[in-house]
């Protein structure tokens, strides 16, 4: 049978209903857990968080359910206890990452560790637990360090989390999908599909122009469009912003082409961040008040958007058999 993990235990893929593949309950810096001016009471995170996840539910009855994927990893501020009861609290399936989001983000005492270290790690995240929560991850995130360019540490990363892909089944997803020659490299001397990989935030601001997309398509990897609603046109856009317009036509553009079993989307967005203020006005909700309707205004059919959210997540998060 097909089977995802989920923080609650493992739930068939049948039962994910629409998937925002790549989001944030609260991601922060390593640290800013320590700092001051950012601490949150447990109240507070809780009363920016619940409200959106209730409503995130609400908008996914029509989907027969909802599943938030958190790409926050080891290190960022990620909280199975938390997101165990927030997933009890709204009824959203949570699926939680093992891994880290960048080189530079992984602690020194991570980034000291080998191939094999790291993959056991993640190994035992994904069949034992995070931490003493019982929790297994569903997961693997890995990405590129600030500079676009995939540094050593990445890629011992990306090694030891292809092996463990390789070994237990759950994928894995990007941050970044910059460099991915290096990238592309690692996952075929380890002899992972490529469809087992999303390469996120492929439709990002700062990434035009930096990522090869025949590449990624041409070799069966999954892209993702997972930035959607950081628009310029935000009274207070993040760096990475770009105009909404542009990006769908850019999603649009792959779907034309034939890629549409190949294409993710999501919101990136953080339901309470951690050490940052975040970007107002911008929820995993966005999915639903406006992507799916600028879908809809394009002619994309329902059928259509029922493959984008549920089908092609589905796909992707249930674990591989080997
Ligand atoms: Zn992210």
């Amino acid at each position: 049978m097909s089977r995802v993990h989920t923080v609650l235990g493992p739930i068939a893929a049948e039962e994910l209903g629409l998937v925002a593949v790549h989001e944030h309950i609260g991601y922060g810096m390593p640290g800013s857990e320590l700092d001051t001016q950012w601490w949150k009471t447990p109240e507070q995170r809780y009363e920016e968080t619940v409200p959106k996840l209730r409503q995130f539910a609400e908008y996914s009855r029509a989907y027969g359910g909802s599943t938030f994927v958190d790409a926050t990893g080891i290190c960022n501020g990620r909280d199975v206890d938390y997101y165990k009861s927030l997933s009890a609290k709204t009824g959203v399936h949570i699926v939680a990452a093992t891994g880290f989001v960048g080189g530079d983000t992984a602690l020194r005492f991570f980034a000291e560790a080998s191939v094999d270290y790291l993959m056991r790690q993640f190994v035992h995240e994904i069949t034992v637990g995070i931490g003493n929560t019982g929790s297994l991850a569903g997961i693997i995130k890995v990405g590129v360090s600030r500079g676009f360019r995939m540094k050593e540490l990445d890629l011992r990363i990306y090694r030891a989390a292809a092996r463990a892909a390789l070994l237990t089944g759950v994928p894995i997803f990007t941050h970044l999908a910059v460099d991915v020659e290096a990238a592309l490299a690692v996952f075929a001397e380890e002899g992972l599909p490529l469809d087992r990989v999303l390469f996120g935030h492929a439709d990002d601001g700062v990434s035009q122009g930096k990522v090869n997309e025949t590449a990624i398509l041409g070799g069966g990897g999954r892209i993702g469009f997972d930035t959607f609603g950081y628009d310029l046109e935000l009274p207070d856009p993040p760096f990475w912003g770009r105009h909404r317009r542009e990006r769908l036509e850019h999603f649009l553009r792959l779907i034309g082409e034939g890629h549409l079993d190949q294409v993710l989307a999501s919101a990136d967005a953080n339901c309470s961040p951690l050490g940052w203020p975040g970007v107002k006005g911008h929820t995993v909700n966005y999915i639903y008040e406006q992507l799916i309707p600028d879908l809809r205004q394009e002619g994309i059919d329902e059928a259509t958007i029922h493959r984008i959210f549920v089908t092609n997540p589905a796909d992707f998060l249930t674990l591989a058999t080997n």
